[in-house]
């Protein structure tokens, strides 16, 4: 059984004081059964940050989920402070300081992210159109789709970092979904 939302925001909380001294401002912590390829993700441009998290990972494996949170608090920590939010040096340190082992959630054989590949999700609210990007963008975007005449901020796109959890099924399963993302 994994635990339902609200379970989720005390975990949260408890985490925020055990290893943040609390200094991670208020997120919303959400389930997202659309995830396909990765366990969690973070919106930084929601007031107040949003980490999802998709059910379909920890079915199997419940234990992953305290330290995929972990993972997202870390980036929501770092963007807080206004530093670097991404895997930088600091982020590993403070990933040792959480008992985090690796960067690459121990989740069975599966290949580590490579970072060269896509990692940012760009998602129009609005139509749902997803875009996969290398790089976090630097400007505003909207969607194409539902922007008629160029950039148009009713239909922004919101920014998510995909994480390098990878679901843990048979070899060919997830050699699959990397060749997808390619
Ligand atoms: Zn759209
Ligand atoms: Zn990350």
């Amino acid at each position: 059984m994994i635990p339902d939302e609200s379970t989720l925001q005390l975990l949260f909380a408890e985490l925020n004081n055990l290893y943040f001294n609390g200094e991670i401002p208020a997120c919303r912590i959400a389930y997202n059964a659309r995830f396909s390829n990765s366990a969690g993700r973070i919106t930084y441009s929601s007031r107040p940050m949003v980490i999802e998290l998709s059910p379909k990972h920890f079915v199997e494996k419940p234990e992953a989920l305290r330290e995929t949170l972990l993972h997202e608090m870390i980036h929501a920590w770092l963007h807080a402070r206004g530093q670097d939010p991404g895997h930088t040096a600091t982020f590993k340190k403070k990933m040792r300081e959480c008992g985090i082992g690796s960067i690459y959630h121990d989740m069975g054989n599966v290949a580590p992210f490579n970072e060269s590949k896509k990692r940012y999700i760009l998602r129009c609210a609005k139509c749902s159109m997803e875009v996969l990007r290398k790089r976090r963008p630097t400007q505003a975007m909207s969607c194409a789709r539902c922007s008629k005449r160029g950039y148009d901020s009713r239909f922004p796109l919101t920014i998510y970092e995909i994480v390098e959890l990878r679901e843990a099924g048979s070899t060919v399963a997830s050699a699959a979904h990397r060749g997808r993302h390619r």
